[in-house]
């Protein structure tokens, strides 16, 4: 509780806390989904459901408990004028879309060129998960990564290429297979330096999804 507390002071969208429905109340909401999609509620295989997708939300989008900005904070500052790319290669991720709450299942490419400030490079997968973990479109997820290094590294440049498939794309509507959304920002010396870019480019096409 005090985590969404800090959360709800922070946030720019702030939710009233006064009118947040408790866990029970959602418990029950999903129940009432099950009712309306024509299932027993009651029977033995559900009945634990709707506290079960209580905590399968929780984690979905546990990201809104997350500070982005906070994550960075921690820099290295003795790099020895280390001012090369720092690149982080084919970061897996899920997501929902906030159209649909359909996954969105995807790998994360970020790069930056530091000026000074460099960060522990498992800080960066943890940005991309505190965004990932919200209701999202992809462009925004990726936007979001990036803004949140410049805006905290205050690096040379930044670059964030996403590649992901829709899920809402292929179990629900036009029902697509096998395609995937490419997304890309690019800030700084990424934008004004089509070397830069190339060079991040080639890290991404050749690869690194685990
Ligand atoms: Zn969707």
């Amino acid at each position: 509780m005090n985590e969404i507390v800090r959360f709800a002071r922070s946030s720019s969208h702030s939710v009233s806390l006064e009118t947040l429905p408790s866990q029970l109340d959602i418990e029950h909401s999903f129940r009432e989904v099950l009712r309306w999609i024509g299932e027993d509620p009651d029977r033995d295989g559900l009945r634990e459901t709707p506290a079960r997708l209580v905590r399968a939300f929780q984690e979905y989008f546990s990201g809104y408990r997350q500070d982005p900005e906070l994550i960075l904070q921690k820099t290295f500052e003795e790099t020895d004028g280390y001012d090369e790319m720092v690149v982080l290669r084919g970061v897996p991720f899920e997501s929902h879309c906030e159209h649909h709450v359909a996954p969105i299942i995807g790998h994360a490419w970020v790069a930056y060129v530091p000026n000074s400030r460099v960060v522990g490079i498992s800080k960066l997968a943890r940005v991309v998960e505190a965004y990932a973990k919200r209701l999202q479109i992809q462009e925004r997820l990726t936007a979001q990564i990036a803004n949140t290094i410049e805006k905290v590294l205050k690096p040379q440049g930044v670059a964030v290429v996403i590649k992901a498939a829709h899920h809402c794309m292929s179990s629900r509507g036009v029902h697509v297979h096998g395609t995937d959304l490419v997304t890309s920002r690019m800030l700084g010396c990424f934008r004004d330096n089509p070397m830069t870019r190339q060079e991040f480019m080639v890290m991404v096409h050749s690869g690194g999804e685990q």
